[in-house]
């Protein structure tokens, strides 16, 4: 099927119908040029935590452009960026102090790469420069974040240049490995990053680096209970760091400020984006733990990574109204409260419909896997591109969700993925609950 998947161009308006041009937004609905209104139920991929045209966050941007818009932080440092590390180490907690302000999440998955290889080569463990990530997981599109990524289609043309790296099986208590119980997967899952780490030789690992909710290529597939405390041994063990993906699952989608809060463990590194500025702003950050930049300060003065814009003074000032927000609103709490009916409400719409094989995640972050068949859980045909179809049949009925596709085994599968905004009120996600099923229905008719 050539170099295209379905989920690396979800369409929306249909592959070659052209796009819709976007006109403006409020709240948990974007109008397009021609009028047509569209909610937002997965704020493109998982991005917009508070919904579109929030007035607090536009005004703090334009008080802040008004000042300046950046001060260049070889030369200062500001208000924004100070006040933003602050409110990220409060929600974070204190063990991850070092901190690096970038612009995306393939910039905060590139520098947590970085860190971990500087933190070995400042320990004189320089063979340490093997990453071992997880099949159908995607940490971005620059050169590094691409190597540690399962995604054929978006690493076909650059195979050869990629780092190498090892990729263990994903972690799925909806597909368990023949053989292995739901209950064991977590043990099982920690035996086998212990075993390549074993076969490649600890001394040349650098580190684990796992999202723990696998989002775009995985569909939300929630890590199984007791794995992140598991791999966390196994990385001790053997020296090796734990970089957690977070750009998709963290700042507070999925009802924990971080996402391995869930599971109670601190990674050494961790990656953050998206819902950090909400979307307002192109904004990430890479937060390393204290026992890191202890290292990382005493023999290079810091962490060897970052650009022009890293601590973007604008971009930190909508970080600081975004995350002011959230705070003040409590609205974590509340994704952590209303996740759960949510996902039973989509239970109750769904579950007349065969092709609906699971609902899963956690908090505002929602992953729906369509099936040809439940009871054997084989995916649909690739060709047929469900996941495609039903997001154009969403987008028919004015909704927009996020289509993913291959996440069975890199070409098979098909699931969506639902991600509101935290604020979204209880009617509309009612409302994103009954669209979603037309949808669905619509998109199966089709075939
Ligand atoms: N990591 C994860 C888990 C992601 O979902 C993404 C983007 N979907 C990235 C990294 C890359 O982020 P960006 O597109 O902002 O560079």
């Amino acid at each position: 099927m050539g170099r295209r998947d379905p989920s690396w161009d979800p369409a929306p308006a249909g592959a070659g119908a052209g796009l819709p041009r976007v006109a403006w937004g409020r709240g948990c609905y974007v109008h397009d040029a021609t009028g047509r209104r569209y909610l937002d139920a997965s704020g493109g991929p998982a991005v917009f935590c508070l919904g579109h045209g929030h007035d607090e966050v536009n005004a703090a941007i334009a008080r802040q452009l008004q000042r300046i818009a950046h001060g260049y932080r070889y030369t200062f440092t500001s208000d924004p960026l100070e006040e933003l590390e602050s409110l990220v180490t409060a929600a974070a907690g204190p063990e991850l102090e070092g901190m690096v302000f970038v612009c995306g999440g393939s910039e905060a998955v590139e520098s947590a790469l970085k860190i971990a290889l500087q933190y070995h080569s400042a320990r004189g463990e320089t063979a340490r420069r093997r990453f071992i990530a997880r099949r159908r997981s995607w940490h971005g599109n620059t050169l590094g974040a691409l190597a540690v990524s399962d995604f054929s289609a978006r690493r076909a043309p650059f195979e050869g240049a990629l780092v190498d790296a090892s990729f263990l099986p994903s972690v799925n208590a909806y597909r368990p490995p023949a053989g292995v119980a739901v209950a064991d997967l977590a043990a099982h899952a920690a035996g086998e990053l212990e075993a390549e780490i074993l076969r490649v030789g600890a001394e040349r690992v650098a580190a684990f680096i796992f999202e723990p909710v696998a989002g775009a290529a995985g569909g939300v597939v929630p890590a199984p209970a007791g794995y992140a405390k598991r791999i966390r041994e196994v990385c001790d063990r053997h020296g090796v760091l734990m970089i957690a993906d977070e750009v998709m699952c963290g700042a507070g989608r999925c009802g924990t400020w971080r996402a391995l809060e869930h599971d109670g463990v601190v990674p050494d590194v961790c990656a953050i984006a998206k819902g950090l500025g909400g979307g307002y702003v192109p904004l990430g950050a890479t937060l390393y733990h204290r026992r890191i930049a202890a290292v990382l300060d005493a023999v290079d003065g810091g962490a060897l990574t970052g650009h022009t814009f890293t601590g973007h003074t604008l971009a930190c000032a909508a970080g600081v109204a975004v995350q002011t927000i959230v705070k003040r609103d409590r609205l974590v709490e509340r994704v952590a409260r209303d996740g759960e009916a949510f996902r039973a409400a989509l239970g109750a719409e769904l579950g007349g419909i065969g092709a609906v094989g699971d609902i899963r995640g956690r908090g505002f972050f929602v992953g729906i896997e369509l099936v040809r068949d439940p009871d054997t859980r084989e995916p649909f045909d690739a060709e047929l591109q469900l996941s495609a179809r039903i997001g154009r049949a969403a987008t028919a009925r004015g909704l927009l969700l996020y289509p993913v596709g291959g996440n069975v085994d890199g070409v098979s599968g098909d699931a969506l993925i639902l991600a509101p905004p935290f604020n979204a009120p209880a009617d509309v996600l009612d409302e994103i609950v009954g669209l979603t099923g037309h949808a669905i229905r619509d998109a199966l008719r089709s075939l």
